[in-house]
């Protein structure tokens, strides 16, 4: 039956002026929404006052009451929400045919889903059964007004140059969007919008590959794009055991460990503390950057951070171009002294 349906999506396009409207998946985890949704709200609500069509956020889980409000709050004209058993946990086949029924029946022109581990996997899943394109882990999103297009913006070539892609005769245009880069969007407690709850036509036999169970990891994976304090480490820390103070200083302010890719690369820590281009993008209240150059590629990952400081040795490096605070010394004299400073508060 799906490949029947898929077929209808095939060949030559579809009738894209049948398409209409900007929607965005909402993820939720326990009942939280990321803050990559509120992002994706910010940026939707922009793409759709420019088209002049409503947004609408797809919010899925079960004993999520509450998220949908939060969502109109935020800039959503319309929120489908289904609270399910079945969409207590994610899967990829319940959540891909609820939301690829809805996108059958409502036909929107553009859907933008978070690239979180569950939109990577969840967003080609739906461009595939709708035949349509996706423009995975996008930087930035523009709209070409006159032809309707979504201009979708990407690192490619391992960050070596910038590709914009559309998708011009299949619909909806998808992209995932990276973490950390679109401004959320603002909260507005008078704000109104339509709630639409609806029962998803979803049956146990519709997933064939259950979770039983979900077992937290023992070292979490750190959450950089999530969190309000950074402290990032780079080459100028000489050795990997550099990296115990930087977590010290880190755990001082309750923030995380980044790092450059200089680091990762030489095996100091894993690639998921990496902050630039080819890591993470963070904009946290505060970053704190220790024995980091600032190379372009990192700076790309981190300037739109609310309060920079840079400790390094040399008082050229250009990472004080875009800091707050600059302190130019040797980190295994500066930061000892911070940590100390930091128990006496
Ligand atoms: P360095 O550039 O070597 O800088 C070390 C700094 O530490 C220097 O400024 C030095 O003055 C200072 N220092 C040395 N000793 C001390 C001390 N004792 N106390 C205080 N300061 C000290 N980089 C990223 O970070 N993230 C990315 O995602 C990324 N993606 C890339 C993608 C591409 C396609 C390419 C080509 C490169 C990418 N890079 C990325 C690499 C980037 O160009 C730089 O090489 C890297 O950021 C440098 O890391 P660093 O600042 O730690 O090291």
């Amino acid at each position: 039956a799906i490949e029947k349906e898929e077929k209808k999506f095939r060949a030559g396009g579809v009738d894209v002026s049948l398409y209409r409207g900007v929607w965005v998946f909402a993820e939720q985890r326990d009942g939280n929404l990321l803050n990559v949704a509120i992002e994706l709200v910010g940026e939707g609500r922009k793409i759709a006052d420019a088209l002049e069509v409503p947004l609408t956020a797809v919010l899925l889980g079960n004993n999520i009451d509450g998220l949908a409000e939060k969502l109109v709050k935020y800039g959503a004209d319309e929120v489908l929400y289904a609270n399910h058993d079945l969409l207590n946990v994610y899967t990829t086949d319940g959540y891909t045919k609820v939301i690829y029924d809805l996108i059958k029946e409502r036909k929107p022109e553009i859907m933008l889903i978070g690239a979180t581990n569950i939109g990577r996997d969840l967003g080609p899943r739906i461009s595939a059964r709708v035949h349509t394109g996706l423009t995975a882990d996008c930087t930035k999103l523009d709209v070409d007004l006159e032809n309707r297009r979504l201009m979708q913006t990407r690192p490619a070539f391992g960050g070596n140059l910038m590709a914009t892609i559309v998708c011009p005769d299949h619909r909806p245009q998808m992209s995932t969007v990276r973490p950390g880069v679109m401004e959320k969007a603002k909260y507005d407690e008078n704000r109104k919008g339509n709630i639409v709850k609806f029962t998803p036509d979803l049956k146990d036999e519709d997933i064939r590959a259950k979770v039983t169970e979900v077992v937290k990891g023992g070292k979490a994976e750190v959450q950089l794009e999530e969190s309000k304090i950074i402290v990032s480490g780079g080459r100028g820390l000489g050795n990997p055991e550099g990296f115990k103070l930087i977590e010290d200083l880190a755990k001082k302010l309750g923030g995380v460990v980044g790092a450059s890719r200089a680091t990762v690369d030489a095996g100091w820590i894993e690639h998921s503390h990496q902050v630039g281009q080819t890591g993470k993008t963070v904009r946290p209240s505060l970053y704190v950057a220790c024995g980091i150059s600032g190379a372009i590629q990192h700076l790309a990952g981190m300037q739109e951070s609310k309060v920079i400081v840079a400790i390094n040795k040399d008082a050229d490096a250009p990472i004080f171009k875009v800091a707050d605070y600059g302190i130019v010394g040797d980190v295994y004299e500066v930061l000892p002294e911070l940590i100390e400073a930091l128990d006496n508060v």
